[in-house]
């Protein structure tokens, strides 16, 4: 491979990272392509092409023989690339929305892939997007891992653009696959599931909590406006919008939970 071509990273015995080029306030560093693998296999998985960027795509594809494409949900700084890259190396596109799998079939909640020397486990967990998925590989050292999308990220908390209600069960969900390394779509590898689980559960308790008191004082007929001003005081103006779609999805849950 030439020189001015990235190498990816190793993230875990069966994976590897491919930081894409697309930094930004709701991407962190930029969005992860992993390359799932066994050592000796000859073929890969490649999870989450990514933006539309010919040099990062180039990068995924001159590592080993592409086999198949996964994706853990619809936002496009995972998917702008989907059809590009199933052009370049023919390999079928799997998603859990139809809408965004190419040449392949809907990925199925609980469904056991077995493609380049691993196991890949499916879970679907709602809540980042109603589409999200996580993809569990129990055999990858000896905790396993799970490649988390943006369902958990390597830093800061995720953005509800479904429901809280599925995004606590999806955290419990995964709270239960055990202390296994953490393969984010944003951010780094961190070690334990059940440990950031956990951490973000009690995050979005607390949240809940805040927006009950700014309920109390403010009157419950309160606007989303108003109540992001006060639960989320310090948050930067570039990502105002993501805290008003959490305080929104806070305010579903607890006028739903009445
Ligand atoms: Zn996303």
């Amino acid at each position: 491979m030439p020189d001015d071509i990235a190498r990816p990273q190793h993230t875990s015995p069966f994976t590897r990272s491919l930081l894409a080029p697309n930094a930004g306030p709701m991407t962190l560093d930029g969005t992860n392509s992993y390359l799932i693998g066994a050592p000796d296999s000859r073929s890969i998985v490649v999870v989450d092409p990514g933006p539309l960027d010919e040099g990062h795509l180039a990068a995924l594809a001159a590592t080993r023989h592409v086999e198949l494409v996964l994706i853990t949900h619809r936002h496009p700084d995972h998917t702008a690339a989907s059809v590009r890259f199933a052009e370049l190396t023919g390999a079928p596109v799997r998603a859990f929305d139809p809408a965004f799998c190419v040449n392949g079939d809907p990925l199925i909640d609980g469904e056991l892939l077995e493609a380049a020397g691993t196991r890949i486990r499916v879970v679907h967990t709602p809540g980042h997007t109603d589409d999200s998925v996580c993809l569990h590989l129990p055999g990858d050292g000896p905790t396993g891992s799970v490649l988390t999308g943006d369902t958990v990220l390597g830093r800061g908390t995720s953005i509800i653009d479904g429901t809280l209600a599925d995004y606590l069960a999806s955290l419990e969900a995964l709270r239960a696959l055990g202390p296994a390394t953490v393969l984010p779509a944003h951010g780094p590898v961190l070690p334990d599931l059940t440990a950031i689980c956990h951490a973000y559960l009690a995050h979005r308790h607390e949240r809940l909590d805040q927006v009950r008191a700014a309920l109390a004082t403010l009157g419950s007929d309160a606007t989303v406006d108003q109540i992001t001003d006060v639960v989320y005081a310090q948050t930067d103006a570039a990502v105002r919008f993501a805290a008003e779609a959490s305080v929104r999805a806070q305010l579903a849950y607890l006028r739903g939970a009445d």
